[in-house]
């Protein structure tokens, strides 16, 4: 009787290290399947509009300068007629200064003699964000820039043609990239 005993704690011993083994193979299996999947949601996303930039505070406050933080970040307005782009009449493109996203093409710029660069329509409808603001007693439709959410300035109504609309821009909000020739 007691060698029978022996035998069978000894099978259920074998048994419990057994199942262990899988659970510890299975846990692994587990692990490694969700890598795979992890890539195809990350690949499904290759269009670089629907990855937006999420950065905090203080992150934002490290990449950027003083001034493009007050402007881009804290919805800040730089004085007139003292940006860098308001008197400009480069060949290039338009970008955002906090994640480089193409904005306005240099042909779509025009002086409308407020002080900020002025454009008449974005690179592409879904790089900017527009959001209404009444912010200083008035209502007046804030852009932003799609990708990270950065404060560009404002759009209004009273552009010249073919579209009728002006995007006032910070220069500070953007940096250039001069056309290859
Ligand atoms: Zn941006």
């Amino acid at each position: 009787m007691k060698s029978t005993y022996i035998v069978l704690s000894g099978l259920v011993v074998t048994i419990l290290i057994a199942a262990g083994i899988y659970l510890m193979a299975d846990g692994t299996r587990a692990v490694s399947a969700s890598e795979p999947t992890g890539n195809n949601q990350h690949n499904a996303g290759e269009d670089t509009m629907s990855e937006k930039i999420e950065k905090t505070d203080a992150e934002w406050r490290d990449i950027l300068s003083p001034v493009e933080y007050n402007v881009l970040r804290k919805k800040g307005t730089e004085p007139p007629f003292t940006g860098e782009f308001n008197k400009f009449h480069g060949t290039g493109v338009f970008t955002c200064a906090a994640c480089g996203l193409s904005l306005f093409d240099s042909g779509a710029k025009f002086d409308s003699g407020t002080g900020w660069p002025s454009f008449y329509q974005p690179i592409a409808e879904k790089h900017v964000a527009e959001k209404s603001d009444s912010s200083y007693g008035m209502v007046r439709t804030e852009v932003l820039c799609a990708r990270c959410g950065g404060h560009l300035g404002h759009v209004f109504d009273d552009g010249p043609k073919p579209t009728g609309l002006r995007y006032c821009i910070n220069s500070v909000a953007l940096n250039f990239e001069e056309k290859q020739k």
